[in-house]
């Protein structure tokens, strides 16, 4: 793997560096502290074609290979995770998934204005009873004729309030566990289907996350994406590579930590010098610094793969484990930098913190992470 960036790769993450200074570093603090991402940035993404990395362009997307992916989910994730998420989500859960499994009849009336950001895409997998264990579902999903009537509830939806489209995970059949699990686009002003904000979130306050609630929602039965039966593989395929993409989100949080700690290191003075003159404060800047690093060159790691059609999986698991649990750390160490100042709201170094603690909980717990490496290095599943 080449680590030189390429000009075309430089130029993608100026573009997106320049968008997060312009459009989202001015308002971070007032979308966390009202819990409302300005939803006009979705087509502000679209319109840069951030929402259509990776995506063909026949279908509306931007091309690009999944390094520049990561690069602008990076600096996304450097301005602030909320706005990530969006993107993280929409595309990389989302759009995609339709690519990779979607009819063409489906990719045509889904991929441009998901692309364009026309439209907003939602990932509906997890439910009240199921998270880690998701192949335990119930959601159900009735044949009925042509089409399918389907009823349940999906929890921790991100984009769940905004998203024109939800990719549902439902039980079709009667085989066991997650054979019987089925994926549908469903579009999210069918009739039965309501949403509700979940308040209260300790961290990523700007994002719309809901909870859906289905009750005889009937959708055709050309709703339904890849074969009966495979919408467990979708999802898991989904979330190899979205696990990649919260892990380069990951490496924008640990550098924002970096350049937050940074700045006032060399600012503020104690006992006659700036604290950065303090060599344990040198330690913990050091701490980040190292934590940035590994968790980028991990993250670059699953990008090369991907790009070169080689298994990625557990080495995307290796990159979420190690970057999430870093942003975490990074942070926390920013935050003891900033002293009690890093505790009040005014500074960037507790919103870190927050955005950050989620990382290691959703698409896969950290727990999960190493559960999927661990059996790919024994070969003995414990799930
Ligand atoms: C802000 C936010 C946004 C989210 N967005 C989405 C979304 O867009 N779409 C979606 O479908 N879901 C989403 N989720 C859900 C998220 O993926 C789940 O919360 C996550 O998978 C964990 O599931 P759980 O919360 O039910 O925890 P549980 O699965 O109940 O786990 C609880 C604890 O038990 C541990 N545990 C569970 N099983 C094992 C095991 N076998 N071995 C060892 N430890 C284990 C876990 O690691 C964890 O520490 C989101 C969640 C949040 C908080």
């Amino acid at each position: 793997m080449n680590l030189e960036l390429s000009e075309e790769q430089r130029a993608v993450q100026r573009l997106a560096r320049d968008f997060v200074a312009r459009e989202i570093t001015p308002h971070v603090v007032e979308w966390d502290r009202t819990e409302n991402v300005d939803k006009s940035i979705v087509k502000k993404l679209g319109a840069l074609g951030f929402l259509g990395l990776t995506i063909p362009e026949e279908y509306g997307g931007s091309g690009g290979d999944h390094l520049a992916y990561c690069l602008v989910t990076e600096e996304l994730g450097r301005g602030d995770s909320s706005v990530r998420g969006i993107v993280s989500v929409s595309l990389g859960l989302v759009a995609k998934t339709i690519a990779a499994w979607g009819s063409e009849e489906q990719k045509q009336q889904w991929l441009p204005r998901l692309t364009s950001g026309e439209a907003i895409g939602c990932f509906g997998l997890t439910e009240p009873g199921t998270g880690s264990d998701a192949g335990n579902l119930i959601t159900k999903a009735v044949r009925d004729g042509d089409d399918y009537v389907i009823n349940g509830t999906k929890m921790f939806i991100t984009n769940g309030t905004w998203a024109d489209v939800v990719l549902l995970f439902a039980r079709s059949t009667d085989a066991p566990g997650h054979q019987g699990v089925s994926a549908f686009l469903i579009p999210t002003d069918t009739p039965g289907l309501t949403r509700r904000t979940i308040h209260g979130k300790l961290g990523l306050r700007g994002q719309a996350t809901a909870e859906l609630v289905l009750e005889d929602v009937r959708v055709p039965a050309s709703a339904m994406l890849a074969p009966e039966g495979k919408g467990f593989s979708v999802a898991m395929s989904a979330l190899a590579k979205g696990r990649m993409s919260v892990a380069a989100g990951c490496v924008g949080i640990a550098q924002a930590a970096l350049d937050a700690a940074l700045s006032y290191a060399g600012e503020r003075e104690q006992f006659g010098k700036t604290i950065a003159h303090h060599q344990l404060v040198q330690e913990l800047i050091t701490d980040i610094a190292v934590d940035v690093d590994a968790a980028r060159l991990l993250t670059w790691r699953v990008a090369d793969l991907v790009d070169r059609g080689e298994p990625f999986v557990t080495a995307a698991s290796k990159a979420k484990l190690f970057a999430s649990e870093a942003a975490v750390r990074a942070a926390n160490n920013a935050l003891q930098v900033y002293g009690g100042y890093g505790y009040i709201d005014e500074y960037p170094a507790g919103k870190l913190l927050r955005d950050a603690r989620v990382m290691t909980l959703y698409e896969g717990t950290s727990q999960i992470q190493k559960l999927v490496i661990g059996r790919a290095l024994t070969g003995v599943s414990a799930f």
